[in-house]
């Protein structure tokens, strides 16, 4: 896909804060330091637009990137750290219910995967929590280029097996360092947007 344009509308800390409109989007899903600022930089060929991990204590935001004027990425911070007091767990926890549960325009979710590794349990718990939501789930395994092509296929069936992974829902490799998969991931999250 040509990306055109592309620009972080908002960053919402509250459910009065995501943007209105129709447009559709995706969401943005994975652990700290999974690759999902560099997915999102690689896959919109912007070198800065996402910046890298949210650190520990910083306050916790839904991003939302415009693309092209015709749909949104909405970048969700990244799970498995819990530095932040229980108070602003539970908030946070009723601004991401409200986003999952109730956000008409969110057709699927791009769920990033570490392809080195078994997928941990904060994974399972986040594609269960997805599907308890009845959302479309793309799996994308970043990092490929850290796994030897002849283990790929034995990678890519770990994390199905591990995560019990619908039929519906592809899994498949990436790398922001060589850029493999960007293609494919365009083709899947194009699906997603629009079917
Ligand atoms: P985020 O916390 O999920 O946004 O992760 P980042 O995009 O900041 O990436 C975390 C670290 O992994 C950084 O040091 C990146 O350079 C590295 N990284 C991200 N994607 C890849 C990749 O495809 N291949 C390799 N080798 N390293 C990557």
């Amino acid at each position: 896909m040509k990306i055109a344009n592309a620009e972080l509308i908002i960053s919402a800390a509250k459910e009065h804060q995501f943007p209105g409109g129709v447009f559709p989007e995706l969401a943005l899903s994975g652990r700290s330091n999974v690759g999902k600022s560099s997915f999102i930089n690689t896959v919109l060929s912007r070198k800065g637009l996402a910046r890298t991990s949210q650190r520990p204590g910083k306050t916790q935001t839904l991003n939302f990137y415009f693309i092209n004027d015709r749909f949104h990425f909405v970048d969700v911070p990244g799970y498995g750290y819990a530095k932040v007091s229980k108070k602003e767990r539970e908030a946070w926890g009723r601004v991401m219910e409200a986003y999952f549960q109730k956000r008409e325009q969110l057709k699927g979710v791009v769920q990033l995967i570490d392809a080195r590794h078994k997928p941990t349990e904060d994974d399972v718990m986040m594609y269960d929590w997805l599907k308890f939501h009845q959302l479309p789930v793309l799996i994308i395994a970043t990092k490929a280029d850290k796994v030897p092509k002849g283990k790929w296929s034995k990678h890519i069936q770990q994390i199905k097996d591990v995560l019990q992974a619908e039929e519906e829902d592809p899994v498949m490799l990436f790398s922001s360092e060589t850029a493999y998969g960007k293609d494919r991931a365009w083709k899947e999250m194009t699906k997603l947007l629009y079917s």
